[in-house]
């Protein structure tokens, strides 16, 4: 049993947990991270990073340790309708990144060892808020912190024993992805928008692109199903060996009904997912650690009460507000398939109108 009391304890090694340990660790605070994987933990992703998450991982300095064979540079998003239409657009400064999320783990691990976070490798099963100090129950022993930070992803164990879990969204969608050995072909990131489901293209190092399809049903078959519901796609891709298994999630998005309670906040997927369509989740787990580490020393020496927490809860806001009004414009383009190719027509015209719109929504 740990009988230390840590400033902040983090469940969750994710990119929302270490990046939130690693900038409250380099300002002092005494933070635990506990894991419950082996790092560096995979997930089903699509593994773009847009400008949001790239300015964060440089300010982590978590970006200088990613090799050419793990991340490649993203310098564009290309919308492609399966009957035709596509559009290009640049992003903003300084670009995207397409990385596999166990290169990103081992960069933001190392980028919170090194500004001192310790770590307790186990799965949190429990916790409990109390007047000085909220415990945390893991399969090697209790932990205490000050303030718990929940960062234990989209299907946040903790914010369903707090009883605020929003409820689910009435038309879920499923994501399932799959590597392939092939060189990348380009610098962007590939949206391909057909019937009833997304196939989302993104080169991540050398010799390797990763295919993610986002679907509301499931077809029989999985991740190949999926693929041969975009021919064209099919036919460029075809004979790829795979480079990794295929890794499924679902439903997408989870939502929450707050943000802090007294010496907790929810982080990342934990606080609230968004649609992997607009390709945000770990951007905005990594910038909104950044905002949270921000507050946090001000906020753990003030007590750890929900009053001193609520900071978070207006930054939580100002953040997914406006990522909540980007996705649900791309997942009502992706839904309505003659509005769509009239909007990709449309802008494909406009080409600075759809810059500024872009730089806009995700600058
Ligand atoms: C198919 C798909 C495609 C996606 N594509 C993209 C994309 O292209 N770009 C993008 O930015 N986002 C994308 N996302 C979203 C992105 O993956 C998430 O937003 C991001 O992983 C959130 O990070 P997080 O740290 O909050 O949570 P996670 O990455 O889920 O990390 C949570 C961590 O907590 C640990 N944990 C959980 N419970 C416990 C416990 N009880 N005890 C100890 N540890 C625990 C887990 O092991 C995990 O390491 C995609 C998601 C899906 C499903």
């Amino acid at each position: 049993m740990s009988a230390r009391l840590h400033d902040v304890v983090v469940v969750g090694g994710g990119p929302a947990g270490l990046a939130v340990a690693a900038a409250a660790a380099r300002s002092g605070l005494d933070v635990l991270v506990v894991e419950g994987r082996p790092f560096p933990v995979d997930q089903p992703c699509g593994e773009g990073l847009l400008p949001a998450g790239v300015r964060a991982l440089d300010r982590l300095g978590a970006r200088a340790g990613l090799v050419a064979a793990e991340a490649t540079a993203i310098g564009a998003l290309r919308w492609v309708d399966a009957a035709g239409p596509s559009v290009e657009v640049r992003l903003p400064a300084p670009g995207g990144l397409g990385v596999r999320r166990t290169a990103l783990s081992a960069a933001l691990l190392e980028a919170a060892r090194r500004a001192g976070a310790s770590f307790h490798g186990a799965e949190a099963t429990g916790h409990r808020r109390g007047v000085e100090a909220v415990e945390v129950l893991t399969g090697a022993g209790p932990v205490r912190g000050r303030v718990l930070v929940a960062a234990d992803g989209r299907g946040s164990r903790i914010r369903w024993r707090e009883g605020l879990d929003a409820p689910l969204p009435r038309r879920p969608r499923f994501g399932v992805r799959r590597h392939l050995a092939i060189a990348p072909w380009s610098s962007a990131v590939e949206v391909h928008l057909g019937d009833g489901v997304e196939a989302y293209l993104t080169p991540t190092g050398t010799g390797r692109v990763g295919v993610a399809f986002l679907f509301e049903r499931e077809v029989p078959g999985g991740w190949e199903a999926q693929l041969a519901r975009f021919p064209a796609l099919a036919a460029r891709l075809g004979g790829a060996a795979a480079a990794s298994d295929d890794r499924g999630a679902g439903p997408l998005v989870r939502a929450s009904t707050a943000r802090v309670l007294d010496r907790l906040v929810l982080l990342g997927d934990a606080a609230g997912s968004v649609d992997a369509l607009s390709g945000e989740g770990v951007s905005i787990a990594l910038a909104g650690a950044l905002d949270l580490a921000e507050l946090l020393p001000e906020a753990v020496s003030a007590g750890g009460s929900r009053g001193a927490l609520l900071g978070w809860e207006r930054a939580w806001h100002r953040r997914q507000l406006r990522a909540a009004a980007w996705t649900s414009i791309l997942l009502g383009l992706a839904r309505r398939p003659a509005l769509r190719r009239g909007i990709l027509s449309l802008a494909a015209g406009r080409p600075r109108l759809l810059q500024r719109l872009v730089a806009f929504a995700l600058g």
